[in-house]
């Protein structure tokens, strides 16, 4: 099911990028595997796919202990700072920085290890209460802290799009992310790039990759529907 579902969403990428006068290499797709078995992300991994998204700091953990070292996985979910251990050397990508406390534990925990680590900062563009991320009209004020934070690499912007019916609802917030990002880029702040759009979910993939998504994250689409009951 996982290789037939993997054809499908690849195929609608291309589409969405032909659409678009987009080249299909700009977008990365991102398998999110969250409370999906191994053995399901190791048929993904089969079909080529190295991008896997997780939001549990512990799951990413023990996903990465057992799975192929080619893997870049993504953490994409809330992050509470006293998990950011979990995280730290395994993720490619932080795509959930919503907050300047939670920038600024990364920084003192990537100061400790010497590293530099790339994170997304996470805005709550369609600015719904029950969301994390930053607002729009807080980004200037956040990033003038987190842009100075030495470990730390702000590569783009991310965002979770309201649950819709119809995912033509969400162009807007996509294409205002999009704006968002190209102010960000303006403004030449060092330290600070706007290469990464991270948005788009299984719902509404298409037209963010109509809308300038480099990273889309795609769960269900690819491993089914899931299910919270243990
Ligand atoms: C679960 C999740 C996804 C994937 O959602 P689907 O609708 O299953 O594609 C994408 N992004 C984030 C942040 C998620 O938590």
């Amino acid at each position: 099911m996982v290789k037939e579902n993997l054809k499908e969403v690849e195929e609608k990428i291309r589409q969405a990028c032909l659409r678009s006068g987009r080249d299909p290499k700009e977008v990365t797709l991102i398998a999110v595997s969250k409370t999906k078995p191994v053995s399901m992300i190791e048929e993904a991994y089969a079909q080529g796919i190295r991008n896997f998204g997780e939001n549990k700091p512990q799951e990413l953990k023990e996903k990465d202990m057992i799975l192929p070292d080619d893997i870049y996985w993504h953490m994409i979910g809330h992050l509470q700072r006293n998990k950011i251990k979990y995280v730290l050397e395994r993720a490619k990508l932080i795509h959930s920085v919503d907050s300047v406390r939670l920038a600024e534990a990364i920084e003192e925990e990537a100061a400790k290890r010497e590293l530099t680590v790339p994170i997304l900062l996470e805005v709550n563009i369609a600015r719904e209460e029950s969301k994390f991320g930053f607002l729009q009209e807080e980004i200037f004020d956040a990033l003038e802290v987190i842009s100075k934070l030495p470990h730390l690499r702000v590569e783009g912007l991310m965002t979770i799009a309201p649950f819709v019916e119809n995912a033509e609802e969400n162009r807007i917030h996509f294409k205002n992310l999009r704006k968002l990002s190209v102010d960000i880029e303006q403004k030449n702040i060092d330290n600070v790039n706007m290469c990464n759009l991270s948005m788009g979910m299984t719902g509404d993939y298409e037209i963010a990759i109509e809308e300038g998504a480099t990273m889309v994250r795609v769960g269900t689409g690819i491993f089914g529907e899931r299910s919270y009951i243990k």
